[in-house]
């Protein structure tokens, strides 16, 4: 194999490799193993002990996933949680809607410097937006200790491995639903939907005392392990299926979105029968 390539192991028998060019930047962060690089293919892209979190070239597609679907199942989304997503990117689409404010909570202010420093594409700015509240801090703390109404969380984090454990739990999620208006929702990224379906159920089953309502919704995210990636929303309030796509239409008309589509919304959630019954809880 020609030139550099790293190795992002999806599941423990089956990896992807990226062809690279550069590593543009390196570091041990107090949390994780931080790396940045060029690739051909895919642009810059974060790489958190070895696995690849984002890049310049698919992340409208995880970003738009992770954040329209649960904000426009909210009715008028104006406060917004976001945990994780240093790198910035999910804000910058969350800030596409009319909210007062958006505070995010990132654990690592490693990865947020090196993005703004190396991936600012990704955020586009969000992090100077006067309603961006930035808070370097532990996200389960966070939502544990605080007290702030929020009408929409995010979110964004690794696997479910060292600070990100306790973001998949049964208590989290109940203490979202506990921050959370009358109509609330939770949306977060729910793993691989190839390669993590105990993942998947584990996330259904422990948002399900908190919320009425839990779906689970997919979309292509090609630098992602398996490409078919996972999200699952937790509403207090309306079902994700029954956004009106006139609704979806009017409230994203400006937004210049290039995944997510008022249809594309309600074709997410259907999924197939197999991978249905691969994810109900067990
Ligand atoms: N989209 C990526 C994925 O699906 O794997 C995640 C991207 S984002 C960079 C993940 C972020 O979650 C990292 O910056 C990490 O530092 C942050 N994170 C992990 N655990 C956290 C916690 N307990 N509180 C706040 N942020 C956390």
């Amino acid at each position: 194999m020609k030139g550099a390539w790293i190795v992002d192991q999806g599941c423990v028998d089956v990896t992807t490799c990226f062809q690279v060019t550069r590593r543009l930047h390196e570091e041990q962060t107090p949390y994780q193993h931080l790396e940045i690089y060029e690739s051909p293919r895919f642009g810059r892209m974060l790489v958190l002990d070895g696995a690849v979190q984002t890049t310049e070239g698919d992340e409208f597609i995880y970003h738009e996933m992770l954040a329209h679907p649960g904000l426009l199942t909210h009715p008028v989304p104006r406060r917004v949680l976001i945990i994780g997503g240093g790198d910035g990117g999910l804000l910058e689409e969350a800030l596409k809607h009319p909210l007062d404010r958006a505070t995010m909570i990132e654990i690592d202010s490693a990865v947020v410097r090196s993005s703004r420093q190396y991936l600012d594409v990704i955020s586009a700015g969000a992090f100077d937006d006067p309603r961006t509240e930035l808070i370097i801090g532990d996200g389960v703390a966070y939502v544990t200790e605080g007290r702030d109404p929020f009408d929409v969380a995010l979110v964004d984090s690794t696997d479910p491995v060292g600070p990100a454990t306790g973001l998949f739990s049964e208590e989290f999620y109940a203490a979202i639903a506990r921050r959370l208006t009358p109509q609330g929702v939770v949306a977060v990224q729910s793993g691989s939907a190839v390669y993590q379906h105990d993942l998947i159920a584990m996330v259904r089953r422990n948002m399900a005392p908190s919320f009425p309502t839990v779906r689970t919704y997919v979309a292509t995210v090609l630098a992602y392990p398996g490409v078919v990636w996972s999200f699952t929303v937790g509403s207090l309030g309306r079902e994700p299926g029954a956004v009106p796509v006139e609704e979806i239409a009017r409230r994203t008309e400006h937004f210049g979105l290039r995944y997510y589509t008022p249809r594309g919304h309600h074709a997410a959630f259907d999924l197939p029968p197999y991978l249905r019954a691969a994810i109900e809880p067990r």
